[in-house]
């Protein structure tokens, strides 16, 4: 039986939407989403997959579902949803997780935090996760907010990703990632400290490590050589951020500390207050940076796509030939 779905798109820089007939949506619904994430790491071939985060109050829902249906129109080889900072969004993760499964057929990873958690709050979250049929779940420490860094969190059960990767692999059959820094954690003392930690996460279960954002490739390289020497030995999936307004420079840098290579910089002070010319620059960085890791052999890219199908269809459409789907 043939069924036609219809995907509304917004085209990079163009105001109009375009009807997309999707007959790949058709044939995959359901079908891709029995899959867990460690199967899709094994493939010799060029992937990527983008992240989504739920909204933060109700009356954002539908735009929020509206994009990230855009995005999964675009069929990614998975999509994570993130988890709010404070756990406020934590119902959002999973039904913008369960929705882009269900309706587009397209793999999520659901991603779940310490903050605030409580052994009987945690366990009825991955009870749900499993009740939906997700199976790969991300396992973070979460952020903090402002008033979380001032207190000892003595009343959180889990202060560690990795006691959270351990109640995760206790409670069932999951693909658990976990995160890890090429340019240190801010916490950490130091990188041997940094990867010392991320090793136990490992030793825990962790079936695979998603990087935070970097801007010069050169220290994810540098990164990856001295985790294989540690010992860590399961697959890494570099994180690309497409800096696509000057606005999100100084936010992508408070979060992440990220170094800030001098051509990007030149390239935020020469088009940053033109904001049409910005999103082309910083897509276009992102192109670059996503190009030079599969010419260096990496087969998988997460890109921070942020809810803006424009963006993640700009990057898809420059990687045409690179990234087949
Ligand atoms: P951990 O692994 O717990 O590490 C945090 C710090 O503690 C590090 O310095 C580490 O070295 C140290 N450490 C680790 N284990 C121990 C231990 N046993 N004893 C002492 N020290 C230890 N935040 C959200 O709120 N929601 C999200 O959805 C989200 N998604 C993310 C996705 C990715 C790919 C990345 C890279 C980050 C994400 N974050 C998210 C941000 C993340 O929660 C923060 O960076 C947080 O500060 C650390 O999380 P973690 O899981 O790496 O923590």
């Amino acid at each position: 039986m043939t069924k036609k779905i219809i995907y509304r798109l917004q085209l990079p820089f163009q105001s109009k939407t375009v009807i997309i007939l999707d007959k790949r949506a058709i044939k995959s619904i359901g079908d891709d989403t029995n899959v867990k994430i460690s199967e899709l790491l094994k493939k010799d071939a060029n992937q990527m997959s983008f992240e989504v985060f739920p909204p933060k109050t109700s009356d954002k829902y539908d735009s929020v579902q509206a994009a990230t249906e855009s995005i999964a129109a675009l069929h990614p080889a998975f999509m994570s949803v993130t988890y709010g900072a404070g756990g406020g969004t934590s119902k959002y993760t999973l039904d913008i997780a369960k929705n882009i499964e269900r309706s587009h057929g397209v793999l999520s990873l659901a991603h779940l935090t310490c903050v605030n958690s409580t052994k009987g709050t945690v366990r009825e979250r991955i009870a749900d996760i499993k009740a939906a049929g997700i199976q790969n779940i991300m396992a973070l420490r979460g952020d903090l907010t402002p008033e979380m860094e001032k207190k000892d969190r003595a009343d959180w059960d889990y202060h560690h990703a990795v006691e959270l990767i351990r109640e995760i692999k206790e409670s069932g059959d999951f693909c658990v990632g976990a995160a890890c820094y090429p340019e240190v954690h801010p916490e950490s003392a130091n990188q041997h400290e940094d990867i010392m930690h991320l090793k136990e996460k490992v030793d825990a279960g962790a079936d695979f490590l998603t990087t935070q954002m970097f801007f010069d490739n050169n220290l994810f390289y540098n990164f990856l050589y001295k985790i294989r020497e540690a010992g860590i030995t399961c697959p890494v999936i570099p994180g690309i951020m497409p800096i696509t307004n000057a606005n999100q420079v100084e936010r992508a840098i408070q979060l992440s500390g990220s170094f800030m290579p001098q051509r990007f910089k030149s390239l935020v002070d020469a088009f940053g207050n033109d904001p049409k010319a910005m999103c082309q620059a910083g897509i276009a960085y992102a192109t670059d940076q996503i190009i030079d890791l599969y010419a260096n052999g990496i087969r998988f890219v997460h890109v921070y796509s942020m809810n803006k199908p424009n963006v993640a269809s700009a990057i898809l459409d420059n990687l045409s030939e690179i990234v087949k789907r």
